[in-house]
């Protein structure tokens, strides 16, 4: 967590390139907007944010994963 008294690091738009981890700082949990059905994740945006830093990304779905097709 940042404090105020902090500088407030400089953010990188990770946008358009899904990732599973951020470059910037390293973390892989992601803030993100979802759906839940029968106790799971049914559906989710692409949009999110580090949950580290804060930085804008684009977190992958099963249809970024060059094996599954
Ligand atoms: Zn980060």
């Amino acid at each position: 967590m940042r404090d105020s008294a902090s500088p407030t690091p400089a953010l990188i738009d990770q946008r358009g390139v899904p990732t599973h981890q951020c470059v910037c700082c390293g973390s892989t949990i992601f803030v993100i907007r979802a759906s839940f059905e029968d106790y799971d994740i049914a559906a989710w945006f692409l949009e999110g944010e580090c949950a580290g830093c804060g930085c804008p990304v684009t977190v992958p779905c099963p249809a970024d994963d060059p094996e599954r097709f």
